[in-house]
C-alpha cells in the first residue's frame, strides 16, 4: 500500500460535469500545479465532441501546450471512441484511457453500443494505442451498480474484465461510475481480479454518492489496486448517469495516506492550493474535507 499511485482526475472527471466551461489558462494553471505536487498522473480531459460537452472543448489544445512542457507526472486523456483516439494520438497523449460500461443501459446510453460490441470496440482500439506506442488504462465502468439498473452482476464485470486480461491489457480501472460500490464489494472484486491474474494493475475510480468513497478507496488499496482515481476538492460526476457525485477528494486522500506516513514525498499544501482556488473559481464550497480545514497539524495548540 505505501507505493499507491494518485490518478487525478479532477481536471476531465470534475469539471466535465460543471455548467460553466473553465477558461483554458485555468486549467492549464491547475493542471501545471497539481502535475508538479508529486501525484503520479494527472488526467487532462476527454476527447468528446466539443458541441456534445463543451467543459472538455479544448483537451487537445490543453495537450498541445502540456505536451511542449516537462511535468513530473504523466498526463492521461480519456477517448470515448475510434475519432477520439485519433485526436489523442495526434496530440501524444501519453496514457491513454478508456473503458466499457457493465451496464448494458449506461452502455447503450453512453455510446449507442451494448456492451459486448464495446468491449470488442474498446479492446481493438487499445491495441491500437498500444502498437503506437502509447501506455494504455482500460476502465469498467459501472462496474459496481449502475444509477438506471440497479446492481450489475459481478459475472458481467468479470467478464469484461477477462476479455481485456486476454487481450494482453493488464492496466485495468475498476471504476465506480455511480457511486454504488460498497467496501466489502470492492475488496471482493479487486481480490477476484488479482486471482484472475497476479500482476494486474488495478485502479479504483470511485465515486462518493452515498458517502461510502474514503472507505471503499480503502478497502481497494488494502485488497491490492495499485493506483486510485481521486479528483481535486472531491469535484465530480459523469454527466451520463444519474445521481452522480464527486470523487473521493485527492487532498483528502493523500492526506490520508500521509497520516500513516506514506506518499510524503507529494506537497499536500500545494493540492490544498489548488483545491481552494477551484472552490473560489466555482463560487461554493466543494465536496472535500482537507482543502477547508487544512491537515491536521504535528502539534495541536492547547
Ligand atoms: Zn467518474
Amino acid at each position: 500500500m505505501s507505493l499507491i499511485r494518485i490518478h487525478e482526475v479532477g481536471p476531465r472527471d470534475g469539471l466535465q460535469a460543471e455548467q460553466a466551461v473553465v477558461p483554458t489558462e485555468k486549467k492549464l494553471d491547475w493542471i501545471r500545479r497539481v502535475a508538479g505536487s508529486g501525484v503520479d498522473i494527472v488526467q487532462v480531459g476527454s476527447f468528446v465532441r466539443g458541441d456534445k460537452l463543451p467543459q472538455m472543448g479544448d483537451t487537445d489544445e490543453l495537450f498541445r501546450i502540456l505536451m511542449k512542457e516537462s511535468h513530473r507526472a504523466v498526463l492521461s486523456g480519456l477517448v470515448l471512441n475510434e475519432k477520439g483516439l485519433e485526436r489523442a494520438l495526434e496530440v501524444g497523449v501519453p496514457l491513454v484511457c478508456m473503458g466499457v460500461s457493465a451496464s448494458e443501459t449506461h452502455s447503450r446510453k453512453n455510446t449507442g453500443m451494448g456492451t459486448e460490441e464495446a468491449t470488442g470496440r474498446i479492446i481493438a482500439m487499445a491495441l491500437e494505442a498500444e502498437s503506437s506506442g502509447r501506455h494504455v488504462q482500460v476502465s469498467v465502468q459501472s462496474a459496481f451498480g449502475c444509477g438506471f439498473e440497479g446492481a450489475i452482476s459481478e459475472d458481467r464485470v468479470m467478464s469484461i474484465v477477462v476479455a481485456y486480461l486476454e487481450a494482453g491489457l493488464t492496466n485495468i480501472s475498476l471504476a465506480d461510475t455511480a457511486g454504488h460500490a460498497y467496501p466489502e464489494q470492492v475488496r471482493r472484486y479487486v481480490r477476484k481480479v488479482l486471482e484472475l491474474e497476479s500482476g494486474t494493475e488495478i485502479t479504483a475510480h470511485i465515486h462518493n454518492t452515498y458517502g461510502l468513497g474514503m472507505a471503499s478507496v480503502y478497502a481497494a488499496m488494502e485488497a491490492g489496486a495499485m493506483a486510485i482515481e481521486t479528483s481535486f476538492g472531491g469535484l465530480g460526476g459523469c454527466p451520463f448517469t444519474r445521481m452522480a457525485a464527486g470523487n473521493v477528494a485527492t487532498e483528502d486522500l493523500v492526506h490520508g495516506l500521509q497520516r500513516a506516513g506514506m506518499r510524503r514525498d507529494i506537497d499536500l499544501d500545494a493540492l490544498i492550493a489548488v483545491s481552494r482556488e477551484v472552490a473560489g473559481h466555482m463560487g461554493r464550497e466543494l465536496p472535500g474535507s482537507v482543502y477547508r480545514t487544512g491537515p491536521i497539524p504535528d502539534k495541536v495548540k492547547a
